[in-house]
């Protein structure tokens, strides 16, 4: 079997768009073509015109080359070959950043590709799942107001919710504010459910950081995410060691040398790898076996379609320090719930891994048709 294609689909909503929290305005779907009549589908979690760029760039120099050309011609089944080829080939401007986001999408269909050719879930590829089910957590923005929280809260529980993560939004204007929003969480929520807070990297300073972070452990709040912009490894560091809270990041990074120095020197106590970003099913293995080693969780980030979640489901099952909590994007629109045919659904609060060969998602070619902008 060979590569025959790499189609990048890119998706976006007619109506005017500025930028939507879920992260669902656009996507960028990736299908790669074989020649036996195969398709893997993949998704990346990026600037969907960046990452059309990054694939369809002709040949420059050898360090300096378009994703397609690097795989077309290849085995479909030598998914750590190919892997290994882009991320040499793209050296000059990749490394990290998009052309490892894009990477992402192409070694997602081809693990896809290897799960239809031998007619079985990835899950069973990467070594077997620890977990059939995983417990979703709601993942919403912040309210403005109390009121609004506690309403939020009654509504996520009486949906079958058990854990709940507010971010960003209003969060980190008002200190005083944001205080009172987890407040009216936990009281509505009880001491049962599980509440997380995303700050959005929104600290300019460690102090102010650190006197948040104590404020928030009197509501008893599971994981503090990204406190930082990603680069901030010190002042990580120096949250970590002055709260009981654990603190969790990395959506934004790429590749097991981003994590294995977000863990050696920004000392979290739970990384967050989107595997649409951060190099695929393949590079997220790794980093979480790096993770492993230092004993550190692994709690994955997926806020886009079903077919990102679809993959992320398959690696959180399947690694030892996963199947703690999957995040569950509960953004109604139609990118996020239409991209395949049959929605992946929480019930009473965890998610099945998906059991059909591949990722075991079938792309919905009607929502491809009504929100494709590329050709
Ligand atoms: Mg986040």
């Amino acid at each position: 079997m060979k590569i025959s294609d790499i189609e990048v689909i890119v998706l976006r909503q007619k109506e005017a768009i500025q930028s939507i929290g879920d992260s669902t305005q656009d996507a960028v779907v990736i299908k790669v073509h074989t020649d036996e009549g195969l398709i893997g589908i993949g998704e990346v979690a990026s600037s969907p015109y960046v990452v059309e760029a990054v694939i369809n760039a002709p040949i420059s120099k050898y360090l300096c080359c378009g994703l397609k050309k690097i795989c077309l011609g290849q085995d479909p089944l030598e998914i750590e070959k190919i892997w290994n080829d882009m991320y040499e080939q793209s050296s000059w401007f990749g490394l990290r950043g998009a052309a490892i986001h894009a990477m992402s999408g192409i070694d997602m269909a081809l693990w896809d590709i290897k799960g239809k050719a031998l007619n079985q879930p990835v899950y069973k590829l990467l070594g077997g799942a620890f977990h059939n089910k995983i417990r979703a957590y709601a993942s919403v923005l912040f309210p403005n107001t109390p009121e609004e929280i506690r309403s939020m809260v009654k509504d996520y529980v009486q949906k079958g919710f058990t854990a709940i993560k507010f971010g960003w939004g209003k969060f980190g204007k008002v200190p005083r504010d944001d205080i009172q929003l987890v407040k009216a969480a936990r009281e509505a929520a009880g001491n049962e459910i599980l509440i997380m807070v995303d700050a959005g990297g929104c600290f300019k300073d460690v102090t102010l950081a650190i006197e948040q972070a104590s404020a928030l452990e009197k509501y008893d709040v599971y994981f503090f995410e990204e406190p930082f912009p990603p680069d901030k490894i010190s002042s990580l560091a120096k949250l970590t060691q002055s709260t009981r809270l654990r603190i969790a990041t990395g959506e934004r990074l790429a590749t097991r040398y981003s994590f294995e120095d977000l863990i050696v020197r920004g000392k979290v106590d739970i990384i967050q790898p989107d595997v649409g970003r951060v190099g695929g099913i393949s590079e997220f293995m790794k980093v979480a076996l790096i993770a492993k080693q230092y004993g550190i969780a692994c709690i994955p980030h997926a806020w886009s379609s079903d077919i990102l979640l679809a993959a992320t489901l398959h690696v959180n099952a399947s690694i030892p320090n996963g199947g703690i909590l999957q995040e569950f994007c509960l953004s109604g629109r139609p990118l996020r719930k239409d991209l395949t045919k049959i929605p992946i659904q929480q019930k009473d609060g965890y998610i099945s891994i998906p059991d059909r060969p591949g990722l075991g998602v079938e792309l919905n070619e009607e929502t491809i048709k009504n929100f494709r902008i590329n050709i």
